[in-house]
């Protein structure tokens, strides 16, 4: 009893300055740039997103959202700079599917998608559609079928490497018909899609965020959209599972993290400063004007987005291993 005491004080004192710390900290935070990491080329569908959502950001944490292009090997590059980065509230990370299949695309990863990284929420969903280049010899999805089935060999499919939603939209795609294309992967779909319009590749998977200003400008052939249902932005086009590629369903969705052991003052902020730039008007006009769709407010919460990750990974693990897809 008697030792007890001294023992409260000093565990009180310390208590108190530790919360003084974080709530100093969070009082004048952010104080400088924020970093939001990207895993693709600039320029593509994640760049997009990226980039509108962080200058919302920068003007609500009134601090410049600096975006980084890191690129490589299907967005593991940058998780796992981000997994390894210091953990002080001034980087964060915007990544899609790719968190969740990479485990098991990858068997040497070095960082754990769950356990590496704090939360911070989701984002948006996304459409993809597919899609060749312009000069291409099939016109519609039937035509599309025909052809890839007697000319798979002569067929260049581009995408963003092993784990993009590109390559996994590719492969389901290829696995539905029954045929084998030539993949030919970029560190991104922005220079996927510079290929396409340049006429380098045949054929391209990829999200409405960079594929629809093609469309309407008529700068590819469109076959049909990824999700089971039509989309509002395009009502007029077919998904790919009403032309007889039956449940093909591939949804891209989005969600921020930061490096494991940021300061959840700061991600508290960070969160509340996401949840108002997914209301700002801007950026809500900019994504419907691309297709996407922003998640409800309760998905946009750590909680939300590590259950989300946990039954995808639960999800596509087998199926990506029974695909035998390895890319070590
Ligand atoms: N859309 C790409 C993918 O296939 C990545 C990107 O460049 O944003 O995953």
């Amino acid at each position: 009893m008697l030792f007890q005491r001294p023992i409260n004080i000093a565990l009180s004192a310390l208590a108190l300055s530790f919360s003084f710390a974080s709530s100093a900290q969070a009082a004048d935070y952010p104080s400088r740039p924020i970093t939001l990491v990207v895993p693709f080329a600039a320029g593509g569908p994640t760049d997009v997103v990226a980039r509108s959502l962080g200058a919302e950001l920068g003007k609500i944490l009134k601090q410049p959202i600096v975006v980084e292009n890191r690129t490589g090997a299907g967005g593991t590059v940058a998780a796992n700079y981000v997994a390894n980065a210091a953990p002080d509230g001034y980087t964060y990370f915007i990544h899609h599917n790719g968190m969740a299949t990479a485990t098991a695309l990858y068997p040497a990863l070095k960082y754990d998608p769950l356990k590496s990284f704090e939360y911070v929420g989701e984002v948006i969903d996304v459409p993809m559609t597919l899609l060749a280049r312009k000069d291409f010899p099939a016109n519609n999805m039937a035509e599309f079928i025909t052809y890839a089935k007697a000319n798979a060999d002569k067929i260049n499919l581009a995408n963003a490497g092993p784990g993009a939603v590109s390559q996994l939209c590719g492969s389901l795609l290829q696995q539905a018909l029954g045929v084998k294309f030539t993949t030919i992967p970029y560190q991104g779909t922005g220079p996927a899609m510079s290929a396409l319009l340049g006429g380098q590749v045949d054929v391209l998977c990829d999200q409405t965020t960079q594929t629809i200003p093609h469309i309407q400008a008529g700068n590819v052939k469109f076959y049909g959209v990824t999700t089971l249902n039509r989309i509002s932005k395009l009502p007029d086009a077919p998904t790919l599972n009403e032309q007889g590629l039956k449940d093909f369903e591939v949804k891209v969705w989005h969600g921020i993290y930061a490096p494991k052991g940021t300061p959840a003052a700061d991600i508290a902020i960070f969160n509340k400063a996401l949840k108002a730039a997914l209301k700002s008007p801007d950026f809500t006009a900019k994504m419907a004007d691309l297709g996407a769709e922003i998640v409800s407010e309760d998905r946009q919460t750590p909680e939300s987005l590590k259950k989300w990750v946990q039954s995808e990974i639960n999800k596509w693990t087998p199926i990506l291993k029974a695909e035998g897809i390895n890319v070590n």
